[in-house]
């Protein structure tokens, strides 16, 4: 019997002593210790009490032993279901309690303050830490390095990964193994990732980005990770040398391009610079490429569907276009009310089907019923339009469409704008309520080190580029946007905050 993703992630191993993972701190894991650690962990879930299907919730610091635990639920049959680092323990038991796993595991230090939540939803409470101590890291110590993994087929659940929450409350998306494995595989392809692949990870691990993309990714090709705890200016630029890829949100690749020591000659060896999670400004894809001689591969993919369009490893990447379709997936324009594919070039929902889709938010039959047509696309909530050529480009989500004075505005357009000008290092527009127009333009700014930008100037220089409808009424500038650990701008944030520009 086999089991479908951890047979896919492990089917090429170069060689058992190679280096699967190696930290920042130079400790190494090779191939042959990967499988070991993970085994370990498979059996101390099973002695648990873990049973094929069963939920394991984990909020721990990203660390080998987070990841040989990710691979150790997969091998247990269970599913793995990782939370935000940065989640409180009152946010925790919101997920917990919602998830009702059969193991729960945090870091030590919040042991305590979780161990109410753990009770309540019949879990076990387990800790691991960020230098892989605890008592489950304790209790894989005491286990068999061979593990007889537990059979599992394509449509078994894989992972339960709760979304961003960038719109609202994160909502729990079911990914079976046959949703993890073809994407990683397809992507392994179109990317080119080959075992001589060295891949900086400094993505967080709880999320679809530096979990499965990144991971899954690097095992399928029989690569290497270079593992770093999160983003650190100083070490990346230290381990670039010894990379060849690199995955990273766009806060990444401007705070790489803010420092003067990445140059050409530091990644002049590098084979491929991956962006997504976020839209790149195409002003940061310039400047890299300037900079570089690199195109950043700008790709968009959300957790509910995996990695949906990638811009080509060979031809041109295009700034501000996330690409094409990826091979297997279908991906249609649509008109958000009837579902109805909109005239080529014209702006709409996008909508997605294929085997990375998945199978539906946890406990929530009438959001997922929603959220799907008729015909099995998922709407994916992103609207977005196809040029001539192909390249698809996101316009904004639907939900922060603007509608001012009746006509459509899409934010990306009027960021794009933003972006262009001399001082503005990163722009967010968002509609507010206006008395006359129902929503107003306003436009949010941070300023780029050392520039000062003021509303009216910012207002008149866009005034000969926009049309009428589509120039901020009001610009703000901040000292920095604020985002999430994914780097993606809080625009409800930004809502709340200057809701009352026109009251
Ligand atoms: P929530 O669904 O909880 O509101 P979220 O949508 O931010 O949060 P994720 O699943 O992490 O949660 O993110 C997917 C979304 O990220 C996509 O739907 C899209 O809006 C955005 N995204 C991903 N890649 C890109 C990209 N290259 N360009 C623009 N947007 C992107
Ligand atoms: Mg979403």
């Amino acid at each position: 019997m086999s089991n479908h993703l951890f047979d896919a992630l492990t089917a090429f191993i170069p060689d058992p002593e190679k280096v699967f993972l190696e930290t920042g701190d130079g400790n190494r894991l090779t191939y042959r210790g990967m499988l070991a650690r993970s085994a370990q962990y498979a059996g101390a879930l099973q002695k648990l009490g873990v049973k094929p299907g069963d939920r394991v919730a984990v909020q721990a610091e990203k660390a080998p032993d987070a990841l040989m635990l990710y691979l150790g639920t997969i091998r247990a049959g269970g599913v793995f279901l990782p939370l935000n680092t940065a989640y409180t323990p009152a946010e925790i038991a919101y997920f917990v309690g919602d998830a009702e796993p059969a193991v729960f595991v945090c870091d030590p230090a919040k042991a305590d303050a979780l161990a109410g939540t753990a009770q309540k939803a019949g879990a076990k409470l387990q800790t691991l830490d960020a230098d892989g101590a605890g008592t489950l890291s304790q209790l894989a110590d005491e286990m068999s390095e061979e593990y007889e993994t537990r059979p599992r087929d394509e449509d078994d659940l894989a992972a339960i990964l709760y979304t961003s929450g960038t719109t609202g409350r994160s909502k729990g998306a079911m990914l079976s193994h046959g949703n993890l494995a073809s994407n990683s595989q397809t992507l392994v392809k179109v990317w080119r990732f080959t075992e001589d692949d060295v891949l900086l990870h400094a993505l967080p691990i709880f999320h679809t980005h530096g979990l499965f993309v990144a991971t899954n990714c690097l095992m399928i090709a029989g690569g290497s990770l270079l593992f770093l705890p999160k983003f650190d200016l100083e070490r990346m630029l230290a381990l670039l040398p010894r990379s060849t890829s690199m995955m990273g949100v766009p806060t990444f690749y401007s705070r790489l391009l803010g420092s003067d020591a990445f140059t050409r000659d530091l990644v002049a060896h590098m084979r491929l610079f991956i962006s997504g999670s976020a839209p790149l400004s195409a002003e940061v894809h310039k400047e890299f490429s300037d900079r570089t001689g690199h195109a950043i591969l700008e790709r968009y993919g959300m957790t509910e569907t995996n990695m949906n369009t990638s811009n080509p490893y060979d031809g041109d990447r295009r700034p501000g276009t996330v690409g094409f379709p990826l091979p297997g997936v279908g991906i249609r324009i649509a008109d958000p009310k009837t579902g109805r594919e909109v005239a080529q070039g014209d702006v709409g929902i996008i909508e997605i089907k294929g085997p990375n889709v998945f199978q539906g938010y946890w406990q929530m039959p009438e959001k997922t019923a929603q959220e799907f047509r008729v015909d099995g696309f998922f709407i994916s909530g992103d609207m977005g339009r196809v040029d001539e050529e192909g390249y698809i480009s996101i316009v904004g989500r639907s939900k922060d469409l603007i509608i001012s004075g009746g006509f459509n505005v899409y934010p990306a357009e009027v960021e794009a704008a933003l972006d262009e000008m001399p001082g503005v290092a990163e722009s967010a527009v968002i509609g507010v309520p206006h008395p006359d127009f129902g929503e107003a333009v306003v436009a949010v700014l941070a300023p780029k080190p050392g520039a000062s930008l003021e509303g009216g100037d910012v207002q008149s220089a866009l005034s000969s580029k926009l049309a009428k409808f589509k120039q901020p009424k009001r610009v703000h500038v901040l000292e920095t946007l604020p985002r999430n650990t994914m780097g993606k701008i809080q625009k409800n944030v930004l809502r709340d905050q200057f809701q009352d520009d026109f009251a």
